[in-house]
């Protein structure tokens, strides 16, 4: 499964079973540090992660 980085466009791999919702990756391109989000089925990447509202968890 292939995304795009934000950043520069390059293409960043991204495989179900190594890559899960929150994990950060590195963009091979720029060097700019990605996380891993969830849409739907698919795996997408994004500059920064926001957790849904039903899993808050305290950040301390
Ligand atoms: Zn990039």
């Amino acid at each position: 499964m292939k995304s795009k980085c934000p950043k520069c466009d390059g293409s960043i791999k991204l495989d179900p079973e190594l890559h899960e919702e929150g994990d950060s990756v590195e963009c091979e391109e720029c060097g700019t540090e990605l996380f891993v989000v969830r849409k739907g089925k698919k795996l997408s990447v994004a500059e920064t992660f926001e957790e849904d509202e039903e899993e808050l968890q305290e950040f301390a």
